[in-house]
């Protein structure tokens, strides 16, 4: 298994700005395989903690690697599987890999996908309060695709918003489907302002998505727009040769 990063950028600045961590498994010829392949057969068997807590701790030994190496990072976000909640080692394994690697919770960001949010409310609520009570910073995965999106985010406690245009579309040739996705997508934006939220798009695919989030002020985005996941190697170079819009003395 090896990680895999697809950075997210500052559409206004023109500044990367972080990265979400993906896994991929890497077969002995050579193929590589997507995590929809084996992730959710992992959920099931209950191994996908095992190899989350694996992908968590190569991000934060990568996180440290370049620090100690005075090189420029940015914060990265992990997945976390419904699962994992379930582990009561949960919120030690976090603060163990700060503490052994010497990084801020700030750079290690925790995606939670919105719809594990409804399965067991409480104990979620009460882990993430938790981490958050640290520094951690937790994001909301897959906003819209659940049933219950907006009333999740009455209760539930996180620090942003990720869109996924996947959910909303505006490119299906039907126009007043287009107009009503661009009026929902506006409306999740101020909402998310109002509430002080700040949002990033993902699965921003074309030159026509990325305008006109930038029309409804959303201005971080990810996708294959901007860059595809990149093994870590590829990723490390985007650093090196870029001024991130993370400020670590922050
Ligand atoms: P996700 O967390 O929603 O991750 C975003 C997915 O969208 C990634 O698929 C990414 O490659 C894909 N994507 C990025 N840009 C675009 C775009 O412009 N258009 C489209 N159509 N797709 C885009 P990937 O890497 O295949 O991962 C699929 C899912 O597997 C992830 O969805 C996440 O739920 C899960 N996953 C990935 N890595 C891990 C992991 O380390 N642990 C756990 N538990 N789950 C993981
Ligand atoms: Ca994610
Ligand atoms: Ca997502």
């Amino acid at each position: 298994f090896c990680l895999y990063v697809q950075p997210q950028y500052n559409q206004i600045t023109e500044k990367l700005v972080g990265g979400e961590v993906l896994v991929r498994w890497k077969k002995q010829d050579g193929t590589i395989v997507t995590p929809g392949e084996f992730v959710p057969v992992m959920e099931r068997s209950g191994l996908i903690s095992r190899l989350d807590e694996f992908i968590w701790n190569q991000t934060a030994k990568y996180l440290s690697n370049r620090i100690k190496n005075k090189q420029n990072i940015v914060p990265l976000a992990v997945n976390i599987s419904r699962r994992d909640f379930y582990n009561p080692r949960f919120c030690e394994i976090f603060y163990n890999l700060t503490e052994k690697y010497g990084i801020l919770p700030e750079h290690l960001d925790l995606e939670v996908t919105e719809s594990a949010y409804i399965e067991n409310a409480d104990l979620i609520i009460g882990i993430i309060n938790e981490l958050r009570s640290r520094g951690f910073k937790i994001k909301m995965d897959d906003f819209g695709s659940g049933y219950s999106s907006l009333n999740t985010l009455k209760t539930v406690p996180v620090d942003t918003i990720k869109l996924d245009m996947q959910f909303i579309t505006l490119d299906d040739g039907d126009e007043t489907s287009n107009f009503r996705g661009g009026v929902i997508l506006d409306s999740v934006l101020r909402m998310a302002h109002w509430l002080g939220l700040p949002v990033i798009a993902e699965g921003v695919e074309t030159r026509k998505q990325a305008e006109f989030l930038k029309s409804i002020d959303c201005a971080i985005i990810q996708g294959f727009y901007f860059s595809k996941p990149l093994p870590l190697d590829e990723f490390s170079a985007l650093l090196d040769n870029s001024v991130p819009e993370y400020n670590d003395s922050k």
